[in-house]
């Protein structure tokens, strides 16, 4: 009896769960390694910008892989040339949730360090110089002045007016570059150029939030050396990686190993010792306890927003978290799981498709797999 209950309460929880995810499909992130083919991209100190690169984004896609809820597709996985129209139609075609190009940087000075651009209008003498090397590619392509409407990667006038795509996507892209900057400053002290706008062909097509990665310069000589190296390479995928993950979990919340923590819990029930409870019991025990709160979290911004009514569709209370440099916006909070589940309908409705259930304990965030867990108890 104890275990149909149990069985039964699994269920209700289970697809009260999956009726709240509006959307199943996979996170897909699309890598994009810089050059390859006949476009070696920058051979400072001899070394190749286009082996590097490709190694460094079949790392990442191998982690990424791994996870469940994660899809990971490839602009070239070999040594080919793929025109850069065509990576950005790679990415448009799969409608991923993240493009993330990875590319060596070049100088005549000893320069070093990494920086991450997001695509923008506003950049410098310096950051244009890096725009006209990656998008100098486009001279090894067939019939470019066709393919991009007359682009002159050498004007750096030709840039206004032509962002208007990637605008929206903006602010997640800067999230995702500021976690990748963080990560390879904090972790493995490479030089921080920062993150960086610039007018960069492969990501003015996209319709995502998309970064470029300059993981370093080849052209100096002890940081080539380092790119060049298996161990600088695994560095530098390792901060990629965590950071597309960071994205994620604070984008959309990793609930994908749901299914699996309910099936093991079902399993540890047939040992007969857990006591089971009713699904209203579960719930009130956790009203009075009050260990578990749950929020709705509307999205994740760098932006600092006015908390009103106005600029949350209607929605109130709406509060506000900060974790570095990124602004949670929260919507209601309870103890209730079943309550939860309508306040996250109800932000649906109010047009955040991305709105998930962020659970606490003791104000710290946990996954809601093992908040649901707990509650169980
Ligand atoms: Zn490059």
């Amino acid at each position: 009896m104890r275990k149909i209950l149990f069985f039964l309460i699994v269920t209700v929880f289970f697809f009260e769960w999956s009726m709240s995810q509006s959307n199943t499909k996979p996170f897909t992130v699309v890598l994009d390694a810089g050059h390859g083919g006949k476009d070696p991209g920058n051979m400072g100190n001899g070394y190749k910008e286009k082996n590097i690169a490709l190694n460094i984004v079949l790392e990442i896609g191998k982690r990424l892989e791994n996870i469940p809820g994660v899809k990971v597709i490839y602009t070239r996985k070999t040594d080919v040339f793929v025109e850069l129209k065509d990576r950005a139609n790679i990415a448009n075609k799969a409608k991923a949730d993240l493009f993330v190009s990875v590319h060596c940087n070049s100088h005549k000075s000893q320069a070093e360090g990494t920086e991450t651009f997001v695509l923008g209008v506003a950049q410098n003498k310096e950051n244009f110089e890096v725009a006209k090397a990656e998008n100098s590619v486009i001279f090894l392509e067939d019939d470019y002045q066709t393919h991009y409407e007359g682009f002159d990667p050498n004007a750096p006038e030709t840039v206004i007016g032509l962002t208007l795509l990637q605008e929206e996507y903006t602010d997640q892209s800067i999230l995702l570059a500021d976690m990748i900057q963080d990560n390879f400053a904090n972790q493995y002290k490479r030089v921080d150029r920062g993150v960086k706008q610039a007018n960069l062909l492969v990501i003015r097509r996209t319709f995502m939030p998309s970064v470029l990665v300059e993981v370093g310069f080849l052209t100096n000589t002890g940081e080539g050396r380092y790119l060049d190296s298996p161990s600088g390479q695994a560095d530098m995928s390792n901060a990629v990686y965590q950071a597309i993950v960071k994205y994620k979990s604070v984008l959309y919340e990793d609930q994908s190993d749901f299914s699996f923590a309910i099936n093991n819990n079902s399993q540890s029930e047939d040992s007969s010792t857990t006591k089971t409870k009713s699904s209203s019991e579960i719930y009130s025990q956790n009203i009075k306890d009050k260990t578990i709160i749950f929020k709705i979290q509307l999205f994740a911004s760098s932006k600092k927003i006015v908390l009103n009514r106005k600029n949350f569709e209607g929605l109130s209370p709406v509060n506000t978290e900060k974790i570095g440099k990124v602004n949670r916006y929260l919507y209601q909070e309870t103890y209730d799981y079943s309550e939860a589940l309508a306040f996250l309908k109800e932000a649906q409705r109010a047009g955040y498709k991305d709105a998930f259930i962020a659970s606490y304990e003791k104000n710290k965030q946990i996954p809601l797999t093992e908040a649901l867990k707990k509650i169980e108890k």
